[in-house]
């Protein structure tokens, strides 16, 4: 379907917000974005990362066809046919000699429900094995085990709508400024209008310049806190004893041990480490306010007790039956553009399809709708298990799908090695350069990317949408599905994956959801199980479930005396265990680990990583140290530190700053080996998972961490990838024109030079600035008034400055009469340097913000007027209020101000 002449209505691959895009394709390959103004998921509205998705749809470093392993170990090109004929015969070899549960899937929450849909199928129908799972299960597991636990299904009960509509929004271990900013961007309108917003979390983020209350509370101290407001709730009268008595089960047992928890007000502070006169107020808000959401996402569900922390927060709104009202439920905010469709197909390893658990019925019930020949009759491994029997050998093959294990998994240096022990390791991707691909892969298969992709996602508040394909599949990659159906008809199943296309699939997987379903089960979109291709083209965003004659979709569940999906239709109150860090730190190491998403770059930078405009936010992997422990550890700012933990570590840029709390250390996620040098923190990420979710601990691995000193540090600007060796810490950035590379080293400057010189053929810089005395040597590559590259180099305690030089290297070409600027770091004659990017959608530099607020500009409107910074998708504003308060001035709604009002 066409948003208008010549555009495409799609919806945005990275976070689980779902908001609509319309693409404008320029006929080259590229295409014009904008906001979707129908979608009700962001009525028009991108964040900086959706509003540059144009600019990541270059070919550039694309695996275009399939490629396999010779005999010589390199990869080659291959034909599709001799890339599935190998596929095919080494999952066949694998389960003759060792059974179906020596292979595996590991997918992800990028892929689209269709093509999630067909490796379920194959595995758990035809395998035999549930070994299928899901980079989401190292997203929100928790909460869909929490869910089940509490509702009987897999339920977000709200919609977006009630961000509108509450008086009182509660977000715990959520940044959604960075995370999910289009409706954080909407939470900050319902704060216009007078909601209050408690931000709860175990540092301060860019969530907290928007927020009334910033509640920064000890790690892993959630439950005990959710436990004190129970407590509360019922030592004030505040239980709906109707609800309580006829919707629920379980209240005394889950009261009373709350109780053991977090008896009174002191406990919780105790625990949480905050002043008991804010928990109180907190508390008090909460009770009071009969329209309270309470949103929640990876900083409750990355935690070895996960699942109870969700348990402990529906424990609340059940007892006060707050659920599923206008203004009122608690609300999982999920990580990725599709972690709820792949929970719809049973894209993870302890769900079989369609919201269906592995109980005898729904496994016959299965079994009959796929006609299946080898049904697998028990749950399959979850992520952290499923690479740990990769690493012992009981899997031999294995299928990764639009994931990068080898960055994100915990531990993720064991899960690569582990990956190179495999007999088959075959991924499908869209680049052919990322760790994965590069850890022993025997066969790459070359899959649809946004923009090429034809299917459906659904979001946070159930909505599925369309993704539209807009762009022709380039070279030959093909839909993921399609190779899944080619496998499968190698391994004689053809005949159960003879789909024609995404819409074959998609009424297939409608109709297994309303398939003996009567309102008994959760997910069930047979509404949609008849639409033919035009109305399946056309389909508008639904809210499920969709059951056959509601067209509509459900907004709301749970609200309306509607039942729960546990059998006696009633909700459980869980008793939720004592909290506890799934590991202490100690002597060795000292601190934790917590670790994140930046604003601009999504998971390990495949796409985001190609954008200027995102790239120049933050282009180094950091670690944020609070000044107490950067003094104790003889730390300092733009300095560098070696993380370690017991499982491995990274090199970071230290970042100072009083937003995180001593013992405390963040870094974030999106580095891997393409992109750094050391970078990976995945690498010293522990592995502990939830017992009851299996999702990993990911919030606080004990860490040791030590100041790195080098010989020299500094940056290339140039036209092409570099490759430097020899380096300790190095980051590359996409910047306008090309790629800043930021690094350090002991090498020697001759050494360095020596290493960049392929870029050039050998030619000799045209600028060579050298000051011995103070280790300085600058050089610039000129073609006539061209800048093909620069290189500073500078001593190792000192970073040089890549701002004024990359504003320079973006004109792409320098005047005779301002070389002799170029190489000095000082801004070239007429190209201000405005310091890092704060405004990615007009390139506003931090500079050029302080200059306008140190010129009178007091507020975030004012900014704006001035500079336009902000004035488009508003992910840069927290950061706006940041700088304003920095300089003194009065930025509007920190939680300062909106303290003393509620004091
Ligand atoms: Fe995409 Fe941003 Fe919307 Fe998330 S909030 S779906 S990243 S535009």
């Amino acid at each position: 379907m066409t948003g208008g002449p010549h555009s495409t209505r799609t919806t945005c691959p990275y976070c689980g917000v779902g908001c609509g895009v319309k693409a404008m394709p320029d006929g080259d390959g590229g295409a014009a974005i904008a906001g979707d103004e129908a979608h009700p998921a962001n009525f028009g509205r991108l964040c900086s990362k959706g509003s540059a998705l144009g600019e990541t749809l270059s070919l550039e470093g694309r695996l275009l066809h399939p490629m396999m392993r010779g005999d010589d170990g390199v990869l080659g090109r291959v034909s599709w046919d001799a890339a599935l004929d190998r596929v095919a015969e080494g999952f066949f070899r694998a389960i003759a000699e060792h059974g179906p549960d020596s292979v595996a899937f590991y997918l992800s929450g990028q892929l689209l429900t269709e093509d999630y849909y067909a490796p379920n199928k194959l595995m758990k129908g035809f395998i035999g094995s549930a070994n299928v799972d899901t980079n989401s299960r190292l997203c929100m597991a928790s909460s869909v085990a929490g869910h089940r636990r509490a509702f009987g299904a897999d339920i977000v009960p709200g919609a977006y709508e009630d961000l509108d509509e509450a008086d009182l929004l509660v977000l715990v271990g959520s940044n959604a400024a960075w995370c999910h900013p289009i409706l954080y961007q909407r939470m900050q309108t319902a704060r216009e209008r007078g909601a209050l917003i408690v931000n709860v979390d175990v540092r301060r983020t860019a969530t907290s310049e928007g927020a009334d209350i910033d509640l920064t509370i000890a790690p892993g101290s959630d439950a005990a806190l959710f436990s004190g407001l129970l407590v509360h709730l019922a030592d004030h009268g505040l239980i709906d004893r109707a609800f309580v008595d006829e919707r629920t089960s379980g209240f005394e047992a889950a009261l009373a041990q709350a109780r053991l928890i977090a008896p009174n007000i002191a406990a919780v502070a105790a625990a949480t480490a905050c002043a008991p006169e804010t928990i109180a107020h907190v508390f008090d808000l909460w009770a009071r306010s009969a329209r309270v959401v309470t949103l929640y996402s990876q900083g409750v569900n990355q935690s070895a007790q996960g699942t109870d922390k969700v348990n402990a927060i529906l424990n609340c709104h059940l007892a006060t039956g707050r659920i599923g009202l206008p203004g009122a439920g608690p609300f999982s905010l999920t990580g990725q553009p599709n972690a709820m469709g792949g929970r719809e197909v049973g894209g993870l390893a302890n769900q079989l399809a369609a919201h269906m658990a592995f109980d005898t019925a729904s496994i016959d019930r299965v079994r009959r709708f796929w006609n299946a020949p080898a049904m697998a009759t028990r749950e399959g491994l979850k992520a952290v298990d499923l690479f740990d029997a990769v690493a012992d050998g009981r899997i031999k093959a294995l299928w990764v799908m639009g994931t990068n294990p080898a960055v994100s998994m915990p531990r993720a240096d064991a899960v690569r090695a582990a990956l190179q022990r495999l007999d088959l390791l075959v991924v499908s991707d869209n680049l052919i350069a990322t760790d994965t691909t590069q850890s022993g892969a025997h066969v790459l298969l070359p899959a649809a990317a946004w923009g090429e992709k034809d299917g459906t996602v659904t979001n946070s508040e159930r909505r599925i949408s369309r993704q539209r394909a807009f762009l022709p599949l380039p070279g030959e990659v093909r839909p993921d599905w399609w190779a899944v159906a080619q496998v499968a008809r190698r391994l004689g199943h053809g005949e159960a994956f003879a789909w024609r296309g995404p819409a074959d699939i998609f009424r297939e997987h409608a109709a297994l959801s309303a398939f003996e379903n009567d309102g008994t089960r959760d997910f069930d979109i047979g509404g949609l199980a008849a639409i033919d291709d035009a109305a399946y083209d056309a389909l508008e965003p639904v809210q499920w479930p969709v059951r056959s004659g509601q067209p509509g979709g459900t907004a709301r569940l749970f609200g309306d005396g509607g039942r729960f999906f546990h059998a006696d239709g009633k909700a459980r109150f869980v008793p939720v265990a004592a909290p506890a860090l799934a590991a202490a730190t100690d002597a060795a190491f000292p601190l934790i680990l917590v670790t994140g998403r930046i604003r601009d770059q999504w998971h390990t930078m495949t796409r985001t990583g190609k954008s200027a405009r995102l790239g120049s936010h933050l282009p180094e992997p950091f670690l944020d140290v609070h000044p107490i422990d950067a003094l104790r550890l003889g730390l300092s700012e733009r300095g560098f530190a070696r993380v370690e933990s017991a499982h491995g570590g990274a090199t970071l840029r230290v970042r100072i700053t009083a937003q995180q709390e001593p013992g405390l250390v963040f870094a974030p996620i999106h580095w891997s080996g393409q992109t750094s040098v050391g970078g990976r923190i995945g690498a010293a990420v522990q592995g502990f998972a939830d017992p009851v979710s299996g999702q990993p601990e990911m919030k606080a691995t004990p860490v040791a961490v030590h100041p790195v000193s080098f010989v020299t540090q500094g940056f290339a600007l140039t036209r092409a990838l570099p490759r430097l060796e020899r380096c300790g810490f190095l980051a590359h950035a996409t910047v306008k024109g090309g790629t800043l590379t930021t690094f350090a080293s002991d090498a020697s400057h001759d050494a360095l030079l020596a290493m960049l010189a392929p870029l050039f053929g050998g030619a000799a810089p045209t600028m060579d600035y050298s000051d011995p005395a103070r280790g300085l040597r600058r050089l610039a590559w000129l073609d006539g008034e061209r800048i093909e590259a620069l290189l500073f180099l500078g001593p190792g305690g000192t970073a040089p400055d890549w701002n004024a030089a990359a504003a320079a290297f973006a004109t792409g070409e320098i005047a005779p009469a301002a070389r002799a600027l170029l190489l000095s770091g000082k801004p070239v004659d007429g190209i201000a340097d405005s310091g890092p990017t704060i405004c990615a959608c007009f390139g506003i530099g931090r500079g050029a913000i302080e200059a306008a607020i140190a010129g009178g500009c007091g507020t975030v409107a004012a900014i704006g007027a001035a500079l336009k910074a902000g004035t488009n998708c508003g992910s840069c504003v927290p950061e706006l209020k940041k700088l304003i308060a920095q300089a003194g001035g009065a930025a509007e709604g920190t939680p300062a101000r909106v303290a003393a009002d509620a004091a």
